[in-house]
């Protein structure tokens, strides 16, 4: 298959390795171009310990160095920022939010896309914002060269009767994202509490998961099981 560009779209610098750390290697290794565009720097994020005294603009720059570590962990090809403010990106201008990921996505020229389900995974407004901004930017038509749109697995789709169409089991992969995640180091509480210590396995946190929401103009496509997000992108359209 020919190198594909995988756009992965988050809110914050940590989200990418919590949610698709085995993904986005597995694609980088396969010589695919993995990218990052987050809607914000994290600069309001929780401030543990030593990172206690800084202000939102100093948390930002500590977040992009991290990020930086994080990226090149995990072969990531680019990273941008649209810099919104953390935890109010909701507030945006909406036709611009929109148009800054059209813009992204035409220069890189993604044939997938992947960001947050509807619900942000936990609803938290930046989650949930980001999902339906990059979705309308999908589905507005200006973005050509992407051919599918998936969503990050959570239990609303799972209620929904969905199931994930893309299943990555972390485990061989697991000393990889371990570093990853410890590369942000300023959210080392928050990542312990969800993945425990980082030294044992996370049973419970073992696969990464993915559902297809959207594939060549049809939102929710008949689900079928898939082995990897690039399934069926050697297929011509029409
Ligand atoms: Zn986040």
């Amino acid at each position: 298959m020919t190198p594909q560009t995988i756009a992965f779209v988050y809110a914050h610098p940590d989200d990418e390795t919590f949610l698709s750390a085995a993904l986005i290697r597995e694609l980088a290794d396969a010589g695919h171009k993995p990218v990052l565009l987050l809607a914000t720097k994290g600069d309001a994020g929780k401030k543990n310990g030593a990172f206690g005294h800084l202000s939102n603009e100093e948390l930002a720059a500590v977040r992009e160095r991290e990020m930086d570590k994080a990226a090149a962990i995990l072969g990531l090809a680019a990273t941008r920022y649209l810099g919104y403010p953390d935890g109010q990106s909701n507030k945006a201008d909406e036709a611009e939010f929109i148009q800054r990921i059209v813009d992204f996505l035409q220069r890189h020229q993604p044939s997938v896309v992947v960001t947050f389900p509807e619900d942000g995974g936990n609803f938290h407004p930046d989650h949930m914002m980001i999902s339906k901004m990059a979705t309308a930017a999908v589905l507005s038509g200006r973005c050509p060269s992407v051919r599918k749109l998936y969503y990050v697995f959570s239990t609303s789709l799972a209620d929904r009767g969905l199931t994930a169409s893309v299943s990555i089991d972390t485990e061989s992969r697991w000393p990889m994202k371990a570093e990853a995640l410890r590369a942000h180091e300023s959210q080392i509480l928050a990542i312990q509490r969800y993945f425990g210590d980082l030294e044992a396995f996370p049973e419970n946190r073992r696969y990464e998961s993915f559902v297809l929401a959207w594939e060549r103009g049809v939102l929710w496509p008949p689900a079928r099981p898939e082995r990897s997000v690039l399934d069926g992108l050697d297929k011509l359209d029409g």
